[in-house]
């Protein structure tokens, strides 16, 4: 990385070395321009790399694996009590991490794409100010800095843990208030009561993951529910104490108000972008009421040389989302046509059962007032999910009444994170529940749960008994 004084300038200058924004890069300095990325952190790879998508990963595949081991007893095998050794769980996991950012690295540099290493903000609509290393001109800019955690409340002002904090795995605590049942809490939650903590999980919302539809979520939270001490929906926690190493938090829960103790407290609730200090008042854009910078299908900003991608965009915080959107950025400033214009982001809970959707959900749907047909395949009528001892789950699909085109497609199950990519091509390419139902799709294999429901959506279900005609 270069530092010092630099006054420099360039084609194209990237803030933000995230899944982002070094994508842009890379797809950038293919199509010939030249390429600055300006990135705080030592090492480029974003909060997904370094604090995100891969470190939850690795553990929650430990933890998975720690589950299975369990309950390969019905198969009659049988491991024994698991031995957990903390700092060699983290080693691996910050390996993992050390390899996929190297590897970026390694790209970044064989591309020829200068790094810089600072904060960068912008001076005026040309020029960006990088602290304590000069400046640098740009004929283009994309504004790549993701998100942050939220800020949290005075109730919270004590030493908690945010989700970094948790990936870093400074302890295996006794007792673990998680508070926020999005993707993020439940993800984390499940590691630690993974690694033998007595999790209590607290959410504002009456269900967890407002986002998917319920009939998901319910599958799911039947399978781990028991794996926390306790899950309260619909529940407030109005304050937190910390003495002697310990939390006293108060919780509102239907109407009562109680205080517990717990060892160490997790919060996840939810994440803001990295637009309030960037010298954006220097420049025309200004952001909209949740602190986006809004944008064109081709990722512009008001300012038609400046470009915003990632979590500053709207859109989901989601780092697929993010390197799309950095492919477009870039084919867009070398002139070729592009546009972000899919038609589904696939969203995935990595919890066990998985779950996973892309498209319209059915909630969505209701909302909106759509109509759709829809069909179900439940795992107990599969194949392989018999022979995986997993049969919790389904697969559902979502279509046009009349042409038969898959609108969403929704679903819940082990590994329904890779079949999620058939349902997310599906919608993508227009293609109609004909289409899915004449793919021959392997055997045993769970994606044939998505054949499947599309044969119940189009009424000829072969695996589960044909619906009663209607009276
Ligand atoms: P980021 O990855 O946030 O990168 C932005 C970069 O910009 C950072 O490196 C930052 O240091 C740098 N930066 C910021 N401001 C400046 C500045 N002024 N000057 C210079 N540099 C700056 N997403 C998924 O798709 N799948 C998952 O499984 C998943 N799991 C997650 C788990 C956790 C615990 C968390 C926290 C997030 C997870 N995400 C996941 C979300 C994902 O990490 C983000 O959506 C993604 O990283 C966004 O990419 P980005 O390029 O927009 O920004």
């Amino acid at each position: 990385m270069v530092m010092g004084q630099l006054n420099q300038e360039t084609e194209l200058a990237i803030i933000g070395g995230g899944p982002g924004g070094y994508v842009a890069a890379l797809r950038a300095a293919d199509l010939g321009l030249e390429v600055v990325v300006i990135e705080e952190r030592e090492k480029l790879g974003g909060v997904c790399l370094t604090e995100g998508c891969i470190p939850s990963k690795t553990l929650i595949n430990a933890v998975d694996l720690i589950a299975s081991a369990r309950e390969a007893d019905q198969m009659g095998l049988s491991f024994g009590e698991v031995e957990i050794d903390r700092e060699k769980l983290l080693g691996w996991s910050q390996k993992v991490v050390q390899t996929l950012t190297g590897g970026v690295n390694s790209l970044v540099k064989k591309r020829g794409i200068e790094v810089i290493q600072g904060r960068a903000r912008f001076a005026d609509s040309h020029t960006l100010a990088i602290e304590g290393a000069g400046t640098v001109q740009f004929k283009h800019a994309v504004i790549a800095t993701g998100s942050r955690i939220n800020e949290l409340p005075p109730a919270y002002e004590q030493p908690v843990w945010s989700s970094a904090e948790a990936l870093q795995l400074p302890e295996i605590p006794d007792t673990l208030l998680v508070v926020g049942g999005g993707y993020i809490g439940l993800e984390m939650g499940l590691v630690y009561a993974g690694l033998g903590t007595q999790v209590t999980m607290v959410e504002f919302n009456p269900r967890l993951l407002t986002g998917a539809d319920s009939d998901l979520v319910e599958i799911m939270v039947n399978r781990v529910s028991d794996r926390f001490a306790q899950i309260l929906t619909g529940s407030k926690v109005t304050g937190v104490e910390y003495a002697d190493d310990r939390f006293t938090v108060t919780i509102e829960n239907e109407g009562e108000t109680e205080s517990r103790s717990f060892d160490r407290v997790l919060v996840a609730i939810g994440r803001r972008p990295n637009t309030d200090d960037l010298g954006l008042e220097n420049t025309a854009i200004e952001l909209d009421e949740h602190g986006l910078i809004p944008v064109t299908e081709e990722m512009r900003t008001v300012e038609e040389h400046i470009f915003a991608i990632g979590d500053v965009a709207p859109g989901p915080m989601l780092a697929h989302k993010a390197s799309r959107e950095g492919k477009v950025v870039a084919e867009v400033i070398a002139g070729e046509p592009a546009a972000f214009d899919n038609r589904a982001i696939p969203a995935v809970v990595f919890t066990d059962p998985e779950i996973a959707w892309a498209g319209l959900t059915e909630s969505e749907a209701e909302e909106k007032g759509l109509e759709y047909t829809v069909g179900r395949f439940p795992l107990r009528a599969l194949g392989r999910a018999r022979t995986m001892g997993r049969v919790e789950g389904m697969v559902k699909i979502l279509a046009e009444p009349d042409s038969g085109t898959v609108l969403g497609v929704g679903m819940v199950g082990p590994h329904a994170s890779e079949l999620i990519a058939e349902g997310t091509l599906a919608i993508e390419m227009g293609a109609t529940l004909e289409d899915l139902m004449v793919t021959i799709h392997p055997h045993p294999t769970l994606s044939e749960a998505v054949m499947e429901a599309a044969e119940v959506a189009a009424g000829q279900p072969i695996h589960i008994p044909p619906a009663r005609p209607k009276e």
